[in-house]
């Protein structure tokens, strides 16, 4: 085994201890709670031994890091989350690789993938990132739409060719009333998200949690749960 790979194994097995441990104490089934490992500003050779450890899902947050690491690692069955702020010019890009965009947060957006996936033939998932910090019309520092926004952008989602409303994302804010209070953001967004299957019974993911409040998140209902850092480690840079 090289070092890298057991250094990835050393750190999937704590995230999938911490995990486990999470869904025990919300007594949830360990597999209704779905690892994302995001791999941005990492090479593709990790993708590649994440895969062989059974990794199954990936994000990714900018184009131009995904685009060909995804294209290196065509060959594996795995399933491409993009996380990040999208550009409409970026779209198309996207659209070739991934599997479920988790940052649909405009109407000019949806428009874009929409024609997009219809360009490729293909129906692509779509979740729509909730910005707890966001006033009402606003999008959040880090992306995403306010509240207010969600039912309008999943009807718009639902209705375009080529997409399929999923559910919801949200990244836990660093300002605004839910800094530093996790368990409360996720707790929200659940709400949210109850809300939303109200309309949509199938949009039924709710993305939330990092490595640093993946418990969080499973406690509150999360069905995934999106971790970087404590599998690869600490980013080289800024991504
Ligand atoms: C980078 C990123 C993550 C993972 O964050 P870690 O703290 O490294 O686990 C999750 N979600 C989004 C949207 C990200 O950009």
């Amino acid at each position: 085994m090289t070092d890298r790979r057991a250094q990835l194994a050393e750190n999937l097995a704590r995230v999938e201890e911490r995990i486990a441990a999470a869904c025990d104490a919300a007594g949830r089934a360990r597999q209704d709670v779905t690892l994302i490992v995001v791999t941005k500003t990492y090479p593709a050779s990790d993708v590649r031994i994440l895969h062989e450890l059974g990794v199954r899902h990936v994000a990714e947050n900018r184009d131009q890091d995904a685009a060909p690491k995804a294209a290196e690692c065509a060959d594996l069955p795995l399933t491409w989350h993009f996380v990040g702020q999208l550009q409409t010019n970026k779209v198309r890009s996207v659209v070739s690789y991934a599997d479920i965009v988790q940052s649909v947060d405009r109407i000019r957006l949806v428009t874009a993938l929409s024609a997009a996936a219809a360009r490729e033939g293909r129906e692509l998932g779509c979740l729509v990132q909730v910005a707890l910090d966001a006033e009402s019309g606003e999008r959040g520092e880090r992306g995403g739409v306010g509240p207010d926004g969600i039912e309008e952008l999943a009807a718009a989602v639902e209705s375009a060719p080529g997409l399929r409303l999923d559910g919801l994302m949200t990244v836990a804010p660093l300002a605004g009333p839910y800094a530093g209070r996790q368990r409360a953001a996720f707790d929200r967004l659940m709400e949210f998200s109850s809300r939303l299957r109200g309309n949509h019974p199938a949009a039924n993911m709710v993305s939330a949690g990092m490595s640093s409040d993946l418990e969080d998140a499973v406690a509150a209902g999360a069905t995934h749960v999106r971790v970087g850092t404590a599998v690869l480690g600490v980013r080289p840079r800024l991504g």
